[in-house]
């Protein structure tokens, strides 16, 4: 999927594109959770949302699903995640294996990913602390906090 947007897109638009994912998935019934791919001038090459409950599939974390929606890319260096949510390890790994090159990140409140295992592989990372993600979590914790505590891995 490729759809160019502003070229010139802003941070706070950037999160918007994954905000609107994780509200999709909310509204689901899922892990709101939702990332997006962009490239360096703004355009949007994928975005998604954690799908655990709504595919039954635990390996579909927003970040991963916005990825694999992105196809092939010669570089990915150049190419900035966006997601409403710190990345976890699994997350990571896609992050530091394709060697994307920045990571912008809705809260890490709620959970907090090795920024710093990231920042070692030279990605550079922004924390927006972004309100509305965070309330986001929060109700979805309210609602459901036995798969939350399922996609952290905690039994
Ligand atoms: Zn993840």
């Amino acid at each position: 999927m490729t759809a160019s947007i502003d070229p010139y897109l802003s941070t706070e638009a950037m999160l918007e594109v994954a905000l609107n994912e994780a509200r999709l998935g909310f509204g689901e019934g899922g892990v709101p959770v939702g990332a997006a791919l962009f490239a360096s001038d703004g355009t949007l090459l994928g975005r998604g949302r954690n799908r655990r409950v709504q595919n039954d599939d635990p390996s579909v974390h927003g970040e991963t699903d916005a990825f694999r929606r992105a196809g092939r890319q010669r570089d990915y260096r150049s190419t900035i995640m966006v997601t409403t949510l710190s990345p976890c390890w699994y997350c990571a790994g896609l992050i530091r294996q394709f060697g994307i090159g920045k990571v912008i990140i809705g809260e890490a409140r709620h959970f907090e990913g090795r920024h710093d295992w990231l920042a070692e592989a030279g990605v550079a990372i922004e924390v927006l602390d972004d309100e509305r993600c965070f309330d986001l979590m929060t109700r979805f914790i309210g609602r459901s906090p036995d798969v939350w505590k399922e996609d952290i891995g905690e039994v």
